[in-house]
């Protein structure tokens, strides 16, 4: 089973999805994510740059409400 669908920003929430893993690539942040896809539920692997980092608005400990 494959999934080629593209993944609409609509359909996926935060809650959904798990960080796998940080690495560096080529000196560039990169973040690993796990979530089933919104349409067929597969399991998928997204690869994503980190663009930029900056302080945020928000207490820590992060808590899970943040991911509701
Ligand atoms: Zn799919």
């Amino acid at each position: 089973m494959s999934c080629d669908h593209d993944l609409d920003a609509e359909y996926l929430h935060p809650g959904d999805v798990d960080i796998l893993e940080f690495h560096e690539e080529n000196d560039e942040l990169h973040v690993k994510l796990a979530l089933p896809c919104p349409e067929c539920s597969e399991a998928l692997e997204l690869d994503a740059k980190v663009e930029s980092v900056e302080e945020g608005d928000f207490e820590l400990p992060l808590s899970d409400e943040l991911y509701d």
